[in-house]
């Protein structure tokens, strides 16, 4: 699937990195020169942020939108943000190139149709107790709408086990790409939970045959809005890059 100069599927692993939330201009500038420096193609930024807890952070929201103009002047990674009502489809369209549907979105047909409406590449999470099937049909959903640039994203489900923060279902790459077309990716972070496992989370996603991570970098992660536990700063995010640029070569993939 092609989104501006970014391939995602046809033998590339695309790298779409950023923080969880966008917080200010200067967070957001250091985490997409960061990200970029070290060679991810999309830069998450997240406006609005689905949260358990009313209390916690809840995003910039609109005012956001001016960061996301210099994140573009300054850099040339593509956009990508979280969807979480049809009421910001219009906000965001011309602000973003990619959009993306969380866990909690993926069993919101009304958004899942009007996101099929707008016709831009859309990142689809896994509901976190969905089946494979069920994730399917979402992503049908956009497809009937004539959106055919779906991305469907593994992020973790929930299970018995609370280690960590998800239990990633890595088998859920090769199965779904048995059963569809559709680019495959997984989100190391929020199935790990802490920063320590993101990296053996992203290797398994290459090794099983994903087209891409989608991952949270935030330039200091101490004092992140949120899931400051999860995310890498830019030396480890770096350091990543470096060994799964290593990796995906005799797996047969583009970096
Ligand atoms: C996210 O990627 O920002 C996010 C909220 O993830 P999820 O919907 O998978 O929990
Ligand atoms: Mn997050």
């Amino acid at each position: 699937m092609r989104c501006g100069d970014v391939e995602i599927g046809e033998g590339s692993f695309t790298i779409i990195a950023g923080p969880c939330a966008i917080e200010s201009a200067e967070q957001a500038l250091a985490a997409a020169k960061a990200v970029e420096e070290a060679g991810a193609k999309v830069f998450r930024a997240s406006l609005f942020k689905p949260r358990t807890s009313p209390y916690s952070y809840q995003g910039i929201g609109a005012e956001g939108i001016e960061i996301l103009k210099a994140v573009r002047e300054e850099t040339s990674l593509l956009l990508e943000t979280e969807v979480l009502s049809v009421n910001h489809l219009e906000l965001l369209h011309d602000h973003v190139d990619m959009l993306r549907l969380g866990t909690r979105s993926m069993y919101d047909y009304e958004l899942l149709k009007e996101v099929g409406e707008t016709k831009m590449p859309l990142i689809l999470k896994r509901g976190m107790s969905a089946t494979l099937e069920e994730f399917l049909f979402a992503a049908e959903y956009v497809l009937a709408g004539g959106n055919e640039k779906v991305v469907l994203c593994e992020r973790g489900i929930r299970t018995f086990e609370t280690n960590t923060r998800n239990t990633l279902d890595i088998l859920a790459v090769p199965a779904l790409k048995e059963m569809t077309r559709l680019p495959v990716i997984v989100d190391p972070s929020h199935s790990a939970g802490r920063s320590s496992l993101v990296g053996p989370a992203s290797k398994a996603a290459l090794a099983v045959g994903a087209d891409g991570i989608l991952i949270e970098v935030h330039p200091s992660p101490e004092t992140a809005l949120s899931d400051g536990e999860q995310a890498l700063d830019p030396p480890a995010f770096l350091a990543l890059m470096g060994e799964l640029r290593a990796l995906a070569e005799p797996l047969g993939k583009v970096f």
